[in-house]
């Protein structure tokens, strides 16, 4: 399978467009924007701009270098995904490993182009950093340049981990070789290591408009969305084609779980037993849907709030949650947020909704 087409970000495409026809493309770019919003394809795009034969405002999308990226396929092209640690003892095997993760990432990526977002425990790690140096030096074999997509930016190596391998990187940075064009993407720039962020020149992406996440969902999902969960995602996505391909079903299980633990939360007498069984048959896998659960638990408290307070609630109310009084909501919401806070340390899950349900029970 090829790429799917680009969608959006016409004002960014024609920047770049102009930059590289007036051989003014810089060398590090840092793509930031929402999750889900096309940062790495409209590397890839311009990572196909740069390979074109015959490039106009787009890229032909027909000519040889065209289609050696659009297939993942071409050898000067590096998209760097974040992976997991390699295994290996020594430097030399763990580069050779982490070139074999990177290329079955993006074998993946190949085979189903609408790809989610990378394990949470992914990294460029100390491997990674070795293998772009060791890539950079490399005279490009088939185009006139390389290009490095670095998606997830966030995860590049810290100074603390290996100085070495770090600094290594950040001279790449600072002085890339002229054959070579660095695209960072990170969703929040903030996240970025400073020393990182400062060598790139910033390229903010937008959320795409309502009409772009449908006409993508409709061009590109197969087999076709129904009607109504079209229309359902399209709300949902916020601009995000990303959120409304893999996140809304996430936040659908995220907001079950916070219902029928809320419910159990406030359900008096029946309370231990309930709490009980909600507490069992939570298998935590990952801690992003740990994480999500409470979100969706502080949202579910803030649509009963909003109710409560004769607002439009964002999502339906469920009747246990109705008419309570919007003080304790506010409380309630409290408790949820400091719990989100305590979630980022290194918690027992189970522990902090125990407690959590407890105080949920007693304020609500
Ligand atoms: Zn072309």
């Amino acid at each position: 399978m090829t790429m799917h087409p680009l969608a959006g970000h016409y004002e960014a495409r024609r920047r770049l467009a102009h930059a590289l026809s007036a051989g003014r493309l810089p060398q590090v770019i840092l793509v930031t924007g929402p999750r889900g919003v096309g940062k790495q394809r409209l590397a890839l795009w311009l990572a196909q701009m740069i390979y074109c034969e015959q490039p106009g405002k787009e890229p032909c999308g027909e000519c040889r270098g065209c289609r050696l990226v659009l297939g993942l396929g071409h050898p000067d092209l590096h998209w760097m995904i974040p992976i997991p640690r390699p295994k290996a003892g020594d430097a030399a095997k763990q580069i050779e490993e982490a070139a074999e993760l990177v290329a079955q990432a993006v074998d993946e990526r190949r085979k189903a182009p609408l790809y989610g977002p990378p394990d949470g425990m992914a990294i460029h790690g100390v491997a990674i950093a070795r293998l772009i140096a060791r890539r950079a030096s490399l005279t490009p074999v088939e185009g006139h340049r390389k290009v490095f997509i670095v998606g997830d930016a966030e995860r590049l190596v810290p100074q603390e981990a290996s100085p070495e391998a770090a600094n290594a990187l950040l001279k790449l940075l600072e002085e890339p070789p002229e054959d070579t064009v660095f695209i960072l993407t990170a969703e929040d720039p903030k996240a970025l290591l400073p020393t990182v962020r400062s060598r790139a020149v910033p390229l903010r992406l937008g959320r795409l408009d309502r009409d772009e996440v449908r006409g993508f969902l409709e061009s590109q999902v197969d087999p076709p969305l129904d009607r109504a969960i079209l229309d359902e995602r399209v709300a949902l996505a916020e601009g995000s084609i990303g959120r409304a391909l893999w996140e809304v079903e996430d936040a659908a299980q995220a907001r079950n779980r916070a219902l029928e633990f809320l419910d159990a939360a406030l359900a008096g007498d029946d309370r231990v037993q309930l709490m009980e069984r909600v507490l069992k048959q939570a298998p935590w896998s990952a801690r992003g849907e740990f994480s999500g659960m409470l979100e969706a638990l502080g949202e579910a408290l803030s649509d009963a709030s909003r109710a409560a307070l004769a607002q439009e609630p964002r999502r339906a109310v469920p009747g246990f949650l109705n008419r309570r009084d919007p003080a304790a909501l506010s409380r309630a919401m409290n408790l949820v947020a400091e719990a989100e806070e305590a979630a980022k340390g290194n918690v027992n899950p189970q522990l902090l909704l125990a407690v959590l349900g407890e105080q949920l029970g007693a304020t609500l």
